[in-house]
């Protein structure tokens, strides 16, 4: 019996850790619902419930082989001996796994148990992200290695084993003691037809303006490919998405020879979306080479820069609800509550606020937006968070103005009033400092400041003039330089690959 780890890869299709097992043997499937990650600061119960929609469907998928999928719920380890004393495994399968601490500890644990009990416990990718990465040149061609053969099939072979095991109910956010919010009714749908489903209205239709209209968040909801939790969750593939693109580029350049007219936008967009493809795995291969930066800068020398323990509980709580006097920052942190995404910018903008104008350290902030996120990642996660508040020490510092970010992206308070409806009545020319209206103003539109919404919280340049010179100084310092070259020669990407995309 092979026994199927299913983790963050609830998909049939392209899984190389079933693909293998079925090779071997009749196949069970196994979930664990593992109450450290579930508890865990950076969970919340909309992860919970995406994750539960994709098992879904992977379950009727794999019935459909006569296949089982067990749910349990506990320790890891805990499960797997349980398991073992019930059938005798001797197989474990399952997809690498560049998680947060609880995830690679639990590994290790998993790897220690498996030993003791001569359980063969085979590992493979599923990523672009190389396990004992020696040196990153040479990455991208890597990379691209990895991604160049077409997306696995369903396993021809795969059958399922006969048995009786118990399998636990579905455990929902009220199990574990998680609150639902509004985003259960906002939030994408999990579930692997759902995520091809979203990927081919993307390539087909909605991402056309991709490269212009996704840094806006009037336009980015439709424009971006939304892609984010099903890659996550493991209900698309990279590969797949990259196949998709790379299919959907040659139709149009058919089409083209073939005399018909295609929109010349599409090929830039595609260009940009396969790119980030190879992003997504250029960041977490930084946190699978070094860990640590789930919880300490990048950066030693940006230690004691903000102290973690020194956080502003009232500044923290206003960015977090949505009322620090900066629509921008307001209106995201409000939709994003609600749905559970932002785009890159958004996300880029209201992490630098926390950290620059409110100079909170990253990793409160960070906690919150992990468990908003509905595609949490950790290692795109944690490398970005600490980009955007300067502790890389390799990256420029790029402090964002939530001000100048409104009138470039939303001049017409589209996004702004329909996350902020105490600013519905609010004059454009006001919208983005709403504190600049004279008094009368307020009172026709409805919307005093300081009652019906808030003064901002700090002066933007008193802010970021303390920012700039914190930081500046900081870089200066020869220990900061030489920690640069450190991580530049760890994680720094190199020169792009020769090799196009075709
Ligand atoms: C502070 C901060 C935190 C972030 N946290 C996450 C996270 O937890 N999970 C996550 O998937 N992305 C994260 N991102 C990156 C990016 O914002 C999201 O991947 C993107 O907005 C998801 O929407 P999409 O699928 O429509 O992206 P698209 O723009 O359509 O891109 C397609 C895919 O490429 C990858 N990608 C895109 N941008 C990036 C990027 N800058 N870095 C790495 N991969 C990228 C993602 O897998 C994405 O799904 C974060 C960015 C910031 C600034």
């Amino acid at each position: 019996m092979e026994v199927v780890w299913f983790k963050k890869d609830l998909r049939l299709l392209d899984h190389a850790a079933l693909t293998a097992a079925a090779r071997l043997g009749p196949v069970l499937g196994l979930w664990i619902y593992e109450d450290e990650v579930i508890g865990a600061k950076d969970f919340d119960a909309r992860h919970l419930g995406f994750a539960n929609e994709c098992l879904a469907e992977l379950e009727a998928d794999l019935m459909g082989y006569g296949v089982r999928l067990l749910r349990r719920r506990g320790d890891a380890v805990k499960v797997f001996e349980e398991l073992w004393q019930q059938t005798h495994f001797s197989h474990l399968h399952s997809h690498q796994e560049t998680g947060h601490a609880i995830s690679y500890r639990r590994d290790l644990e998993v790897i220690e148990w498996a030993r003791q009990r001569g359980v063969h416990w085979q590992e493979y990718a599923q990523t672009g992200v190389v396990r004992r990465l020696t040196h990153r040149d040479g990455w991208a061609e890597r990379w691209l290695q990895r991604m160049s053969p077409s997306p696995r099939q369903a396993p021809a072979d795969l059958q399922g084993v006969v048995c009786d095991l118990r399998s636990e109910k579905i455990c929902t956010a009220m199990d574990f003691g998680l609150t639902l919010d509004r985003s259960e009714a906002m939030r994408q749908r999990g579930g692997s037809a759902q995520g091809h489903a979203t990927l081919a209205s993307f390539l087909l239709d909605r991402g056309v303006g991709y490269t212009k209209e996704m840094s806006s968040p009037v336009t980015a909801w439709d424009a971006c490919s939304r892609v984010s939790p099903y890659l996550t969750w493991g209900a698309l593939s990279i590969r797949q998405c990259l196949h998709a693109a790379m299919d959907r580029r040659r139709d149009l350049l058919e089409k083209k020879s073939l005399g018909q007219r295609i929109d010349a936008r599409w090929m830039s967009s595609i260009k940009s979306f396969q790119s980030r493809l190879r992003w997504h795995c250029h960041f977490m291969q930084k946190l699978e080479d070094e860990p640590a930066i789930e919880y300490r800068n990048f950066s030693r020398s940006c230690d004691g820069l903000r102290e973690e323990t020194e956080i502003d509980a009232e500044r923290l709580e206003a960015w977090k609800q949505g009322r620090t006097g900066y629509p921008m920052i307001d209106a995201c942190m409000r939709a994003l509550t609600a749905t559970g995404w932002l785009n890159f910018r958004m996300r880029a903008m209201v992490m630098s606020f926390a950290s620059y104008h409110l100079w909170l350290h990253w990793r409160e902030p960070g906690l919150h937006l992990a468990r908003m996120f509905l595609d949490y990642e950790p290692g795109i996660h944690w490398s970005q968070c600490q980009m955007q508040s300067g502790t890389t020490g390799i990256n420029t510092l790029r402090v964002y103005s939530p001000t100048k970010q409104l009138l470039d992206q939303d001049p017409q308070g589209i996004f702004i009033r329909q996350w902020l409806p105490e600013l519905a009545q609010v004059p454009d020319s006001f919208l983005a400092e709403p504190r600049n209206m004279p008094g009368l103003e307020q009172q026709f539109c409805g919307c005093v400041i300081g009652r019906d919404y808030p003064y901002p919280i700090v002066d933007h340049p008193t802010a970021y003039r303390h920012a700039q010179e914190k930081l500046h100084h900081l870089r200066q310092r020869d220990d900061s330089k030489k920690e640069a070259r450190r991580i530049q020669q760890k994680h720094g990407s190199r020169k792009k690959s020769s090799r196009q995309w075709r």
